[in-house]
């Protein structure tokens, strides 16, 4: 999205006065973002559903102040639709007339409550090309029954995609999100991506605004270096533009290495 597109979608927003407005998580964040740093004004709706990318917690909180409305986030897929959403507490709800979820272990026999697993889907109204215990490639830990009314029952976390997570030599799994944290107020940067090519070697695609600071690049190496080893190989790319997957997401961290 170019500033011009920006610009006319906060036109569009402020002449059409929408009551809800669904979006991938990453595409508001742009927006709300280019509409604080340029001191414009935006049209309040009474609702916001995010889905299709993760909506990080500072994501969140931009979105949330710069539209002065409280998200709701969806969790689903377009192979299987609506998965999950979230309540008026904050949970996330399984839409089990949808899918029926299960969280499994290696050898796909359910984990605990409270235990992390991959996700596995099965549609319950796709007869054309029904799908049965799928592998949507998301891992997630379920959770307990929620306070605010209704049954249905909740997933205490949707942990990213597997491919989100950063394998090292010795088998460790690293949370795509260490690696976005390292990225918080970090102003001069727009937009990122890590992406781990091998199991040492790591490329930063980055938007710069204005000078890129070399002293916090260095911080950023370090506690990347800190999760997976010394050794390890970190490039710095400056682009204009942050490839997107052929949906149109915006992914911050990406591992080709599989696991
Ligand atoms: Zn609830």
């Amino acid at each position: 999205m170019t500033n011009k597109d920006l610009h006319r979608y906060v036109e569009v927003i402020n002449h059409k006065k929408p009551k809800l407005i669904k979006s991938y998580a990453g595409s508001l964040y742009q927006l709300a973002k280019f509409v604080k740093e340029n001191n414009l004004s935006i049209h309040s709706p009474k609702r916001i559903h995010t889905s299709a990318e993760t909506l990080r917690q500072f994501m969140r909180e931009l979105i949330e102040e710069v539209f002065n409305c409280k998200i709701y986030d969806f969790y689903g897929s377009r192979e299987v639709g609506a998965i999950a959403g979230e309540c008026a507490k904050g949970k996330m709800h399984i839409f089990n007339f949808n899918n029926h979820l299960e969280v499994v272990d290696k050898n796909n026999k359910s984990v605990q409550l409270g235990e992390e697993g991959r996700i596995l889907i099965t549609t319950l109204h796709n007869y054309s090309m029904p799908l049965i215990r799928y592998e949507i490639g998301d891992t997630g830990i379920l959770g307990k029954p929620c306070n605010c009314g209704s049954k249905l029952p909740t997933l205490e976390k949707i942990t990213g995609r597997v491919k989100d997570h950063f394998l090292t030599r010795e088998g460790t799994l690293v949370d795509g999100g260490y690696f976005t944290r390292q990225f918080y107020f970090r102003n001069w940067i727009d937009e990122f991506q890590v992406l781990q090519t091998d199991f040492e070697k790591i490329d930063i695609y980055y938007i710069p605004i204005g000078q890129p600071v070399e002293n916090e690049m260095a911080e950023i190496c370090d506690k990347i270096k800190q999760a997976m080893g010394e050794k390890c190989e970190i490039k710095w790319h400056q682009v204009e533009e942050v490839p997107r997957t052929p949906q149109g997401k915006l992914l911050y961290t990406r591992s080709l290495v599989e696991n």
